[in-house]
């Protein structure tokens, strides 16, 4: 009996997999609908309690099409959802849930597609890559890149299903967040000069990266995007206890997002100059004192070009007319870019209602996405090479 992409995603939702936590039960249910069809592999995780999946159907020496999503979702604490998130509750044609839109959606349609594939005779097969840890930084998707840019025959397209309204898009920024932790010494507010203060160090460290900033927006331009230039944003400064007291220690977190070609590595160059720099006048105070930058998460940014074959074919399968679009937030789609493979993104769902309460996904949106799907099944029956065309 087909089952539906909806019953599917009831399925999905049913299991929060919230983000940062062992995906097991997802994993498992996901191999459970897959196996009948589809060539199963499971990639375990660094973290030891989670694991990525890859779904396989059709010849895998020939050059293949990558459906790619994750499956973790961001936590519901604190939100004011109006019917329970780990249950799929329609209302007027809509599906409220954690991770409708972003991406439980897309996975539903995609393995309620997988008998399709597995009937036909495909000519160009079907590689599905499901992650774990995306919403903290695109942790979970490294060892399935890995293994499908190393493929004897590696894919001709990745699709990447982050809600895009069912659009194509074709490039968003890159990104990289850091934490800074300054140590000084304490000691009394009256004896400044024998302390040396954290919170100063890190003040004068923000001053200076947002003169940084105030240079990428005078910098290199890419209208495609909103804002067209690369940002450097400062998220938290936190430090100090009392006003009477020489604050020892102080964190601040910031991140910089990047358009596409800009020259990264001259950024960071900059950044890593003012860190040293804040270092030094830290050590200078108080020979003990010390300023630590970790680097918290990094994508690179997703850039392909609006006239690709690729674009072009991605377009036919989901019928949109309009010129390729960009995107404000980021994805996995800039991991696949830079291995080499020709990615789009293209998905139900909106960005815009995503990982905040009453998140859902139309049942249009998934009608159109297994719509597109199904032309894909028909488009496989042929070589890549002859149906990624301009
Ligand atoms: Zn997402």
């Amino acid at each position: 009996m087909q089952v539906s992409s909806e019953e599917i995603l009831e399925k999905l939702i049913a299991i929060p997999s919230i983000t940062d936590t062992a995906n097991e039960e997802i994993v498992a249910c996901i191999e459970k609908i897959a196996a009948p069809f589809a060539r199963v592999r499971r990639l375990p995780g660094a973290p030891g309690d989670r694991a990525a999946l890859l779904l396989s159907v059709g010849p895998h020496e020939r050059p293949g099409v990558v459906l790619s999503a994750h499956t973790d979702v961001v936590a519901v604490a604190g939100q004011p959802w109006s019917s329970d998130p780990f249950v799929l509750t329609e209302r007027e044609g809509r599906l409220y849930g954690r991770g409708t839109s972003d991406m439980k959606g897309f996975v539903a349609c995609v393995l309620a597609a997988l008998p399709a594939f597995a009937a036909a005779r495909l000519e160009t097969p079907v590689h599905v890559a499901l992650s774990y840890d995306e919403e903290i930084g695109c942790k979970g998707a490294g060892d399935l890149v890995a293994l499908l840019a190393r493929l004897p025959a590696p894919p001709a397209l990745c699709i990447v299903g982050e809600p895009s309204g069912m659009k194509v898009m074709r490039a968003h920024k890159g990104k990289t967040g850091w934490r800074v932790t300054a140590r000084g010494r304490t000691g009394h507010s009256a004896l400044p000069h024998r302390a040396a203060n954290a919170v100063t160090a890190l003040a004068r460290l923000a001053a200076h990266l947002a003169d940084l900033a105030a240079d990428l927006k005078a910098g290199a331009r890419d209208e495609a995007f909103d804002p067209p230039y690369a940002t450097l944003h400062i998220g938290s400064l936190h430090g100090g206890a009392a006003l009477n007291v020489v604050p020892d220690e102080a964190v601040m977190e910031f991140e910089l997002r990047t358009i596409p070609g800009t020259d990264g590595a001259a950024i960071l160059r900059r950044i890593e100059h003012l860190a040293a720099e804040a270092r030094a006048a830290l050590k200078a105070e108080a020979e003990e004192a010390d300023l630590v930058v970790e680097e918290l998460s990094s994508y690179p940014a997703l850039a392909t070009a609006a006239d690709t074959p690729e674009a072009a074919a991605v377009a036919r399968l989901c019928g949109d007319n309009g010129p390729p679009g960009t995107i404000a937030f980021g994805t996995e789609a800039g991991l696949y870019d830079r291995a080499g493979l020709p990615t789009l993104v293209c998905g139900p769902g909106d960005i815009a209602r995503a990982h905040k309460a009453d998140e859902w996904v139309g049942r249009d949106e998934l009608a159109q996405c297994d719509a597109m799907l199904a032309r894909l099944v028909e488009m496989c029956r042929r070589p890549a090479s002859e149906w990624i065309t301009r």
